[in-house]
């Protein structure tokens, strides 16, 4: 399948334009991120199947559409996917929350996980990671491996800002999993940063540096 979603709206543009302005106030970053995310989300929810309930209104009554049962489950990879949760939650209330966190081991150069904890019924629902720079990927994918293993009926991601490396990387090893993000930037430096990127998101949200 190998689906890449580019939001490409104004105001996702406008707001990512402050996100990537290095004098951006942590506090301003912080709100950019929940907006920007709920943005994605709206869109990475385009899908979710409705059925039709009766109502009254003040005036007579009429059909009308809500979104069927469908279950959520929103993922946030540590540390700077955290960042992202309260935009999702805020248009998808009732979804459950796992977290899901890795480091890299400076041996192996491969993500080792340190922290999951995932909705019990993963089985019965469909997964969102949540993690705003997609750059070599290779987190991104472990992430997504940790989650399959419970089960979940899909897996799709909401990024910020994505490289095209790591959008292939990760759908090297999960074709079917769709990516959503607000812009692909140029590559990646020798550093690992993605870039014009935004820098480090985790201490740009958290203002560790
Ligand atoms: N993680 C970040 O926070 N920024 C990058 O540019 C790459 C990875």
């Amino acid at each position: 399948m190998n689906d890449v979603v580019h939001v490409d709206h104004p105001l996702v543009r406008h707001k990512l334009s402050y996100l990537r302005d290095r004098r951006t106030s942590t506090g301003d970053f912080r709100r950019l991120v929940k907006e920007l995310t709920s943005l994605l989300t709206y869109e990475a929810t385009k899908e979710l199947p409705t059925e039709t309930v009766r109502v009254e209104t003040p005036l007579e009554w009429t059909q009308v559409e809500r979104v069927s049962g469908k279950k959520l489950a929103v993922c946030p990879v540590l540390r700077a996917g955290v960042g992202m949760l309260d935009g999702f939650l805020e248009l998808v209330s009732g979804a459950r929350v796992g977290f899901v966190g890795l480091f890299r081991d400076e041996e192996t150069l491969e993500p080792v996980e340190y922290y999951v904890k995932l909705p019990t019924d993963l089985g019965v629902r469909d997964a969102i990671v949540l993690d705003p720079m997609l750059a070599t990927g290779n987190s991104l994918a472990a992430a997504i491996t940790a989650i399959k293993k419970e089960g979940p009926r899909s897996v799709s991601v909401i990024c910020l800002v994505s490289a095209p490396q790591g959008i292939e990387r990760v759908h090297a090893k999960h074709p079917d999993v769709v990516v959503y993000t607000a812009a692909i930037d140029r590559e990646l430096n020798d550093r690992g940063y993605i870039v014009p990127g935004l820098g480090d998101a985790g201490d740009r949200l958290y203002g560790t540096k």
